[in-house]
């Protein structure tokens, strides 16, 4: 079983996850927990390049092609391992990120980057998908009570609302696989909102 988190920054993915693999574990499952970008030792390197605020040249398909380097080794080293292994990989963003981020908000062509994403993942394509869908501004004051703001995050609320219509699209195409979460209400709430999203695939 694979399960991808998504949603712009401080939507609550991390918070979700951590019950999540509770509640997995305590249904059975062998759980890997893992974060884009990094997970390994070469894409937790490759992750503080993209986060390094020294690094504001960087330009947009530098960005995606980093982003994709950092999840061809993930996939490589882990969750292809852990999933060959018969165990529940559950990653905090994945490749709908890249679309809603360097896609739907940063402007490169969707194609394209469908097609870089399909390169990086190698077939591993997740069982569901859980958008997490906030006001920007909630999101933003979430995140904010958590201090330093890195070079993504610098980025706006103008850029994060493109993100969340971005993500709003993706779960609009492909139902079967996304589902959109309403993220605005108390971490049980929303919870009680992922176990639903995933019925007919684990049952908890
Ligand atoms: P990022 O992508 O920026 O790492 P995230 O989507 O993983 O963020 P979290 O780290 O889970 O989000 O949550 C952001 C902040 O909001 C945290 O301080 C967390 O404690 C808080 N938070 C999470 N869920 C809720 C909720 N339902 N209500 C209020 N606050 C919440
Ligand atoms: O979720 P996390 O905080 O680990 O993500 C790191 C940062 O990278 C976030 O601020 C997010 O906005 C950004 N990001 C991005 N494009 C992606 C994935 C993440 O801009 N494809």
């Amino acid at each position: 079983l694979f399960i991808t988190l998504e949603g712009i920054d401080g939507s609550g993915k991390s918070t979700q996850a951590d019950l999540l693999a509770f509640a997995l574990e305590q249904a059975g499952h062998t759980i890997v927990r893992l974060r884009e970008p990094g997970g390994t030792d070469i894409s937790e390197q490759i992750r503080h390049i993209l986060l390094d605020p020294q690094n504001a040249a960087m330009g947009i398909t530098c960005e995606l092609l980093l982003y994709e380097a950092a999840r061809a080794q993930l996939v490589h080293e882990c969750i292809k391992p852990a999933l060959a292994a018969g165990k529940t990989v559950l990653c905090d963003r994945f490749y709908d990120s890249t679309t809603a981020y360097q896609a739907y908000a940063g402007g490169l062509d969707r194609a394209a980057v469908e097609q870089a994403n399909k390169l990086a993942i190698h077939g591993c394509v997740p069982s569901r998908t859980l958008v997490f869908d906030l006001p920007v501004e909630v999101a933003a004051s979430r995140a904010e009570a958590r201090g330093a703001k890195d070079r993504m995050e610098a980025k706006g609320l103008a850029f994060q609302a493109r993100v969340a219509a971005g993500f709003r699209s993706i779960a609009a195409h492909e139902p079967d696989r996304v589902r959109l979460i309403d993220a605005d209400g108390s971490v049980e709430d929303v919870f009680a909102r992922v176990c639903n999203a995933l019925k007919g695939l684990v049952d908890l």
